[in-house]
This record gives C-alpha cells, sequence and structure tokens, in this order.
C-alpha cells in the first residue's frame, strides 16, 4: 500500500480534525471491538455508557440515555425514525431549517416523511414565523441546529422547543459539530436550556476523536424503545442503534479523549478557535471582501471562482457553500501559523486595486 493519508497542513474545509493522542491510542487498542455485541465486548459495551455520560455532561444532561453512532448522519435519522415511530399521523412530517444538513434529505427518504423545509431570517437562522406556519397535527419533530455547516449559527432552540411542544412533536437539536464548541459561549442550545427531546454530537468532529464516533443522546430513555428491535442471536435482548456491527475504535477513542479534554482541553480548543475566526474575517475584510461575521467559528467570505480555483491549485483545501463563498472552519489544526500562511497565499495571487499604483 503506497497511498500517504490527507496532511492536515492545508485542511481548512474539513469539520474533521487529527485525533488526539490518547483518542489514536484508544482507537488502536479497541480496534477489533464491537460494542454492538455487549455480550461478548463487555469492555467496548462500558467505554460506550462512559462516552455517553461524559456527552450527557457536555450538553446539560444529567442522566443521558444515547450511544456512538457511525457519525451525525446516523444520529440524525435516528434521531427522525423516533419521532416517526412515535407519531400517530399516517403521513408525518418533520420541520427543518433551510440550513439543516443534508442527512435529513436522506432521513426523510429513508423514513418515507415529508420534510417541510422553513427559510432563514438574515441572520441565516431559522425564521420562527415560518417554523409556526410550517407545523400542524401531522409534525413529528421540529430540528433546530445549534451550529450550522456552512455559516457556524445557532436557531432560537428555546423558542422552537416551545413551538415543537404546542405542537406535540419532539424536538431534535443538530450539534453534530456545535456541540464542542457551544458550552464555552452564551447561546442556548442544550438539554438544561430548553425543551430538547434528542440531540446529535460528533466526537469526532470538534470532540478529537477518531472517526466514527457521531453521538445521538435522548431525554427519556423511552425513545429509544421506539427503536429497538429484539437480537435473536446475541446475549443483550434488544438493539436500538442503527448499524449492527460497529466500530469499538471509535468508541474507545470518544470516551478517551472526552475524559481527557472536558471541559478545559475543549475550552482552549475554543478559544483558539474563536480568536482565529475573529482574526481571519479582520483579515478578509481589510482586504475588501464580504465576510459573513462569524459566530461559531467558521468564517464564510465572496472569493472570486479563479482566485478560490488558484488557492486550490496552490493545496489549500477550501470548500464553497451553497452561495458560493469561501468557507474555513477553524478545527484544531488550523493555528495562526497555517491562516498566516493561507493569507500570504491570498496576497499573492489576489488581483490588487491598486497593483499599478
Ligand atoms: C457534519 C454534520 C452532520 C453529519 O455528520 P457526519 O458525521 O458527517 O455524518 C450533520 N449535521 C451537522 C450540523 C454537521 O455539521
Amino acid at each position: 500500500m503506497r497511498g500517504q493519508p490527507q496532511d492536515f497542513d492545508r485542511v481548512l474545509s474539513s469539520m474533521c480534525t487529527p485525533p488526539h493522542p490518547v483518542a489514536r491510542d484508544a482507537a488502536e487498542r479497541f480496534l477489533a471491538t464491537n460494542p454492538g455485541d455487549p455480550g461478548t465486548y463487555q469492555t467496548a459495551a462500558d467505554l460506550e455508557d462512559r462516552a455517553v455520560d461524559l456527552l450527557g455532561e457536555v450538553v446539560g444532561l444529567s442522566d443521558p440515555t444515547g450511544y456512538i453512532a457511525s457519525g451525525g448522519t446516523e444520529a440524525n435519522i435516528q434521531a427522525v425514525r423516533m419521532a416517526r415511530n412515535r407519531a400517530v399521523s399516517s403521513d408525518p412530517n418533520v420541520v427543518v431549517p433551510e440550513s439543516a444538513h443534508f442527512s435529513f434529505q436522506k432521513a426523510a427518504d429513508v423514513l418515507a416523511l415529508e420534510l417541510r423545509i422553513a427559510p432563514l431570517t438574515d441572520d441565516y437562522t431559522v425564521d420562527l414565523g415560518a417554523v409556526r406556519r410550517f407545523c400542524d397535527d401531522d409534525t413529528a419533530a421540529v430540528v433546530g441546529v445549534a451550529g450550522s455547516t456552512e455559516y457556524g449559527r445557532v436557531d432560537p432552540i428555546p423558542e422552537l422547543g416551545d413551538i415543537a411542544d404546542e405542537n406535540d412533536a419532539l424536538l431534535h437539536v443538530d450539534a453534530a459539530w456545535g456541540g464542542f464548541v457551544l458550552p464555552f459561549t452564551d447561546h442556548e442550545w442544550n438539554f438544561d436550556h430548553a425543551s430538547v427531546d434528542t440531540m446529535t454530537i460528533d466526537p469526532h468532529k470538534m470532540g478529537m476523536a477518531a472517526i466514527p464516533a457521531g453521538g445521538l443522546l435522548a431525554r427519556e430513555p423511552e425513545l429509544f424503545d421506539a427503536l429497538a428491535v429484539d437480537t435473536p442471536y446475541l446475549e443483550s435482548a434488544k438493539q436500538a442503534t442503527l448499524t449492527g456491527t460497529r466500530s469499538g475504535a471509535g468508541v474507545a477513542s470518544a470516551a478517551a479523549v472526552m475524559e481527557e479534554c472536558w471541559p478545559e482541553g475543549y475550552r482552549e480548543n475554543y478559544e483558539q478557535a474563536r480568536d482565529n475566526a475573529a482574526w481571519f474575517a479582520d483579515a478578509l475584510r481589510e482586504r475588501d471582501f464580504d465576510v459573513v461575521e462569524p459566530d461559531l467559528p467558521i468564517v464564510s467570505a465572496d472569493v472570486p471562482t479563479d482566485l478560490f480555483e488558484e488557492l486550490r491549485d496552490e493545496g489549500w483545501r477550501v470548500s464553497r457553500t451553497a452561495d458560493d463563498e469561501m468557507r474555513v472552519v477553524m478545527m484544531p489544526h488550523v493555528t495562526r501559523e497555517v491562516l498566516d500562511a493561507f493569507v500570504a497565499d491570498l496576497d499573492r495571487l489576489r488581483p490588487t486595486a491598486n497593483m499599478n499604483t
């Protein structure tokens, strides 16, 4: 095998980052375990309980029920599945913001549900009036995003909880990326702040766990009963996960890194990311690019397509939003030195207005 894994020096587009050393070590040691079979792989199953308890601390839930999923996609599909399975309607719908991750499209497709897509306001959070209008007796769940994939915005979660309650629907919060930075902000986003029923939070993104480690949590254990199937050949009687055999590496790495980094290590990450986002946004504005003001540490800015392509040709892994802005995610590996080097390349490549003066 001659392939080399991705080097992170120029990766500005990813929501993943090299695993923390303790996560890497735990992942290697637990590579051959399967927490999907807890009767056989007892230690991996115990580590999963530990990981879920730690996730509960991160999201303000003292007695959490949940599991380590393959990622945010599986967690979102499962949350929507819970809502559908408990809905009384024969034609259920789910109301999501336009900023919702594309995994909700997959969920709606797999589960044969109607997805009602509520528009955003000028600050890229969901329009509450639209959510109210879209909800009806057939609404099984309302989704709020806490840290949107393109702009790092946080929907008004407490208000969405009220709307969900009024419609006897579940509130699912997607904090797949934002969950490990939000605890250090003033946002109201978690189980303690609002009537949140379920939440996605991915250790393999800002949590610095090895892939695959997503997280799904529920306030009430009964919600998982809506997913449980009998498991005839296993020692455990029921299984509520979507996958069968699962990665003990993801589970063990998530437990190990949260044990190590919650809360102080994650706070340091957040502060670095926040400061870098502010610095980078300023640097772009000084160069006359239109910048979407960062809330959580993701910076998007209007960069012309040809310049964007030249930066990609230099090896910079940058990505674009649906509106064609360049998007940079301030992951732990995106240090000030990395951003300095990027801005230096930007200055070298961009056509400047006063070049001949
Ligand atoms: C990344 C992301 C997802 C999908 O998670 P995967 O781990 O890639 O499956 C879902 N929602 C949000 C908000 C995300 O940022």
